[in-house]
């Protein structure tokens, strides 16, 4: 099985689909259905129900949220170079790193 290398809280850049370009924080990711949620990107309207709270005010109505992308369709933001870059593997002392394939720095 092909490892994730995308976690919780790195930056990505989205390379395919109408939000192409835009970057932003990965705020879930399900590895076994190779899927990822980023914050700003995908946002979808969604109809909730309207129900009256206990303090007389209503919830529900229509919100924005995020949806879930296809992991194929982001790249990891490096730190160090500033682009989006795939991801290479380095051992350090027996600890496995993922680095920046651009400029080698560790993500
Ligand atoms: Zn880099």
């Amino acid at each position: 099985m092909r490892t994730v290398d995308i976690k919780k809280n790195d930056e990505v850049e989205v390379i395919a689909g109408k939000d192409r370009g835009k970057r932003g924080r990965v705020v879930n990711v399900l590895p076994r259905e190779n899927r990822v949620m980023v914050e700003g990107v995908a946002r979808a309207k969604r109809h909730l129900p309207i129900r009256p709270t206990s303090r007389g005010g209503q919830t529900g109505g229509i919100i924005l949220k995020e949806q879930f992308i296809d992991l194929s369709n982001v790249m990891v933001v490096c730190k160090s170079c500033g682009k989006a870059t795939r991801i290479g593997h380095r051992e350090d002392s027996g600890i496995k790193v993922r680095v920046c394939r651009r400029c080698e720095a560790e993500i």
